[in-house]
């Protein structure tokens, strides 16, 4: 839509209850995404955000929690006159209050309803989408299912039977879908669409097939072959000029011309699932497209890094770059410093974001410093050397849902530093997520050891980013990069990160 020159705008919304998934384990829900003002939200916006040229804001994800919150606290206030406070109307409504605001000044917004049709969870959003078209006319409102087209192995077949399925519970509560987006695995022949198309009532072009493909991001360009675009505009009724799809072409050419690879070891606790740091992979994807090479991510258990007693060497063996993500809590702390430390001495490239930037400074103190024992205060509260530390106005701070500091904040660069080499810039501005901080008491004793402070915030003389003069690459940010990586516009860091490694890799 965006490549037809329509401003557009993507809104989630989340069954579940949580008010935001800030307070949850990135095992059961994946990474959680940061916007500029500072709501934590659903890693979807991470996509919209990468895939076209929009800022999302925190009106555009929101949860059962945060919808039931906003009625209750009328309920409370005695809005609702002494009426009986239902779901249908008064929750139905609270949604669609939402979506409008949301939606306000731009073209067409993409609202996606996160779970399954069928879900108790999600009936209420349903319901509020069904009166949409109502409420709006016919004509403003497309409904698109999106469904799972399976892959039966051993009968070596596709089965449209779940698509049938869910379509009829969809239209059982008055949603008829207009466009069907078949994921699958394999490729559907015109038979199956046609077949679908029938037994769901839609019309035969209608029928949308998301493959698999090489790189997520020919999705727009496969959408466009299969006429997904031309159709939305058709059943919305918007005149627009031709889609210009040739950037979209151009990145796929170069992801599919990279002739180079490297090897990154993303050392972290959540290393089983991808999706916990999607951001972060896509960025060192974005970083690989900028130095036409691919980048494969070796995941590092930081938990058994620290249960190897002695040479952990066998860990970086084809390793030309280390990187140490954000997390929290102690579990795998001490094996992220010593993958720090290899690299420091072994110089390795090695780039720290947020919890990897405070284990760099911690690193640091220990072994050059001389602080021993030095720690951040999030996991020895008595350490000698509280190097990482909570400032006062985090101190009294008991609820943990929404209170880290978020969002973006600016951060002014030192210059002749590898900071201020990516960025190219003076100011910078960037988005966090974090309780604990450089502690600035410590600053002149690390400065005097080498450390280098290449970018503090100009408010609050906060420490964003620190680095190593005699290193080839060695950079720790306190805020997220990954959040502003695109692919058409790889995040500087990631970029000069992944060239680093190169040269590393040219070297061994
Ligand atoms: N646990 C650390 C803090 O709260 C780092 C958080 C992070 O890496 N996002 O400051």
């Amino acid at each position: 839509m965006e490549a037809r020159g329509l401003k557009i705008t993507n809104i989630k919304l989340d069954p579940y209850i949580n008010v935001d998934p800030g307070t949850m384990s990135p095992f059961q829900h994946g990474e959680v995404f940061v916007t500029d003002d500072g709501a934590e939200t659903d890693l979807d916006l991470g996509h919209y955000e990468r895939f076209t040229s929009s800022t999302l804001k925190s009106v555009d994800n929101f949860t059962t929690g945060q919808v039931y919150d906003a009625v209750i606290q009328k309920e409370r206030r005695g809005d609702y006159l002494g009426k009986t406070v239902q779901v249908i109307p008064h929750i139905t409504d609270e949604i669609k209050r939402r979506i409008k605001l949301a939606a306000e000044g731009y073209d067409i917004a993409i609202v996606e309803i996160g779970g399954t049709v069928g879900d108790i969870e999600s009936l209420p959003f349903l319901e509020a989408i069904r009166q949409f078209s109502f409420d709006m006319g016919k004509e403003n409102v497309l409904y698109i299912h999106l469904t799972l087209v399976p892959y039966i192995k051993s009968a070596g077949e596709l089965k449209t039977k779940p698509t049938q399925h869910s379509v009829q519970k969809l239209r059982e509560i008055g949603i008829q879908p207009q466009i069907i987006l078949c994921r699958s695995e394999r490729p559907l022949n015109a038979e199956l669409k046609d077949k679908i198309a029938l037994f769901c009532n839609v019309e035969k072009d209608a029928v949308i097939n998301a493959v698999d493909v090489e790189t997520i991001y020919r999705v727009p360009l496969e959408f466009h072959r299969q006429g997904l675009d031309e159709r939305i505009v058709e059943y919305l009724n918007i005149w627009t000029r031709e889609p210009q799809m040739d950037r979209w072409e151009e990145l796929v050419r170069k992801i599919n011309n990279r002739n180079k690879a490297i090897n990154i070891a993303v050392v972290g606790k959540y290393v089983s699932l991808t999706e916990s740091y999607k951001s972060l992979n896509e960025a060192l994807v974005h970083g690989g497209i900028a130095n036409d090479t691919h980048v494969n991510l070796k995941f590092v258990n930081s938990t058994d890094l620290q249960e190897e007693q002695g040479d952990i060497s066998k860990y970086f063996e084809d390793i030309h770059g280390v990187l140490v993500p954000g997390g929290f809590g102690v579990r795998g702390t001490e094996g992220k410093i010593l993958a720090i430390k290899y690299a420091r001495e072994n110089g390795i490239p090695l780039f720290g974001i947020c919890l990897g930037m405070q284990l760099a400074v911690v690193e640091f103190a220990r072994h050059v410093c001389n602080m021993e024992n030095a720690n951040s205060t999030e996991f020895d509260a008595d350490t000698p050397w509280p190097v990482i530390d909570l400032l006062p106005g985090q101190i009294s701070i008991e609820r943990k849902g929404g209170t880290m500091r978020l969002g973006a904040y600016k951060c002014v660069l030192t210059p002749n530093t590898r900071a201020m080499e990516a960025y190219k810039s003076n100011v910078i501005s960037e988005r966090h997520r974090h309780r604990y901080e450089f502690n600035n008491k410590y600053e002149e004793t690390l400065v005097e050891h080498g450390l280098v402070v290449s970018g503090k915030n100009p408010e609050t003389s906060l420490v964003e980013i620190v680095e190593l003069k005699d290193h080839p690459w060695f950079l720790g940010c306190q805020f997220h990069p990954e959040f502003k990586s695109k692919p058409m516009n790889p995040h500087p860091l990631f970029r000069e990160f992944i060239r680093a490694s190169l040269a590393y890799s040219n070297k061994t």
